[in-house]
């Protein structure tokens, strides 16, 4: 796709950006192999300081930096805020803790030689990131590398091109050498390239199952690690002891942040039969009194989505669901408007045999859907093809978190879901891809826990 802002808010071309040539391909692949040796002998303590000032940057311009992604995909400015101060404090965690974390470990295994395990890097990663949260996404990926000692080369999502120019910049500010992240406007075969070339050790993809999977053949075809964060539809199970009125509302907001385009929202929502009909009224209630508006504007609660395709597609998927039997409460429409509008819709009624049953709906539709018993609804939740993450929410805290602890995924809640933060360990199962990002298990994934021994 070609590099540039399309403003969802309006559907204005603002910006279009010069694709990289294969020969600026080539350049960068060998400036960050050879920016490798260098950048992994620096002091530990010298890359988590450069990465902190990656985290100072973040901070002190985190408005200009949310409003780039409020423009380049329509994120409203309060979430885009919250995305940026996210971003800095994952920056700040892995400079606070990279350097201890990569403290070298000796063992004691019962005989009179040293066994020392150290943490090194391996040397260029590509990261291939997505859309909905442009600065997030790419923040979980290069701060641990970075503290590590890796290099790195960046391709972002088309859409988000000025996004992926700033962090660039931002971070050779900081004091990153310029070899050593590279922000590359690359194109799927080049992707391919890059991945295949020896000097590249690995490669991170967050997106959609069809990009992990071509990155993931062609790492594995070259024996080269991948890590793949891609799409969930992730289960909510209502217990009986909720307060009906509260959960509903605060579920319902859950579901439409981020206009619904969230790899972990709560794409089901599971709800004991005997409160079902008042628990929909409720969502329905709040999600027609959501703002949908300028993403720049203080009131907006729902942006438009990041794109007319990606409106498009979740205006179809809600309309199979009907056309195969589901029941449409509200909204489910693309707006008479210029640029992604779409009303927020909630659906009932959808069945194991329908399409909606086990896609993603990567859009503003909640799907509300009533159990009888606890077991019943612990398998709809795991009856799904993905297994990111998954929440539980009763005033039983103990059952809820038994509950909780059935749900086949990589991450599980109670009375929250989806909350993020730098320590802890994010990632999911199944087709939700494999690998782990943020924390200690951030540094694991590319890094080479070398035995070293003296008989
Ligand atoms: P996408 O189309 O897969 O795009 C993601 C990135 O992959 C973009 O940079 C894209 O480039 C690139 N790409 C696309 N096809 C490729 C290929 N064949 N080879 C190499 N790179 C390729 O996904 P999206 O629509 O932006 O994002 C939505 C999906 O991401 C959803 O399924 C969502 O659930 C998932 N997601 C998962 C997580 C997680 O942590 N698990 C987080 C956020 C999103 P272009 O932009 O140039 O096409």
């Amino acid at each position: 796709m070609a590099y540039r802002t399309e403003n969802p808010a309006t559907g204005v071309v603002e910006q279009e950006f010069t694709s990289a040539t294969d020969a600026d391909v080539a350049s960068a692949v060998e400036r960050a192999d050879a920016a490798f040796t260098s950048w992994r002998n620096t002091p530990a303590e010298q890359r988590a300081a450069a990465v902190a000032a990656v985290a100072d940057a973040f901070q002190e311009r985190g408005d200009e930096l949310a409003r780039v992604i409020s423009t380049e995909m329509g994120k409203p400015f309060k979430q885009a805020q919250g995305e940026v101060a996210l971003s800095s404090a994952i920056y700040r965690w892995y400079a606070d803790n990279g350097p201890a974390l990569l403290k070298e470990e000796t063992l004691d295994v019962g005989d009179d030689a040293k066994s020392v395990v150290v943490t090194e890097p391996v040397g260029v990663l590509m990261g291939v990131m997505p859309w909905n949260f442009p600065q997030y996404q790419v923040a979980r990926f290069a701060a641990p590398n970075l503290v590590l000692g890796n290099t790195v080369l960046l391709k972002h999502a088309s859409i988000c091109a000025r996004t992926g120019e700033l962090i660039e910049e931002i971070m050779h500010a900081a004091g990153i050498p310029e070899d050593a992240y590279i922000n590359l406007f690359a194109s799927t075969d080049q992707i391919t390239d890059i991945v295949a070339d020896p000097r590249v050790r690995g490669v991170s993809l967050t997106g959609s199952e069809g990009a992990g999977k071509a990155v993931a053949l062609t790492a594995a075809e070259n024996l080269k690690k991948s890590v793949l964060e891609l799409g969930g539809s992730d289960p909510l199970i209502v217990l009986d002891d909720v307060d009906v009125a509260k959960t509903a509302k605060t579920v319902a907001i859950t579901r439409m942040r981020n206009a619904g385009q969230a790899c972990n929202s709560p794409k089901r929502i599971l709800v004991p039969s005997g409160m079902f009909d008042e628990f929909v009224q409720t969502v329905v209630q709040t999600v027609e009194g959501m703002t949908v508006g300028d993403p720049l504007a203080e009131d907006t609660k729902i942006g438009p989505l990041s794109s007319t395709e990606g409106r498009d597609d979740a205006v179809a998927q809600v309309e199979r669901a009907v056309a195969q039997g589901a029941t449409l409460h509200t909204g489910g429409k693309a707006l008479d408007k210029d640029g992604a509008w779409m009303a927020p819709a909630v659906l009932t009624g959808v069945t194991s045999e329908m399409d909606a049953y086990k896609e993603e709906i990567f859009g503003p539709v909640a799907v509300v859907y009533s159990y009888d018993s606890v077991d019943e609804a612990v398998e709809i939740a795991n009856d799904s093809p993905f297994g990111l993450s998954g929440s539980v929410w009763g005033q039983d805290t103990a059952k809820a978190e038994e509950v909780a602890r059935r749900l086949q995924v990589g991450m599980t809640y109670v009375n929250e879901h989806g909350t993020t933060m730098p320590g802890l360990p994010f990632g999911g199962v199944r087709r939700s891809g494999y690998g782990r990002e943020l924390g200690r298990w951030g540094f694991d994934e590319f890094s080479n826990t070398k035995l070293v021994r003296v008989a």
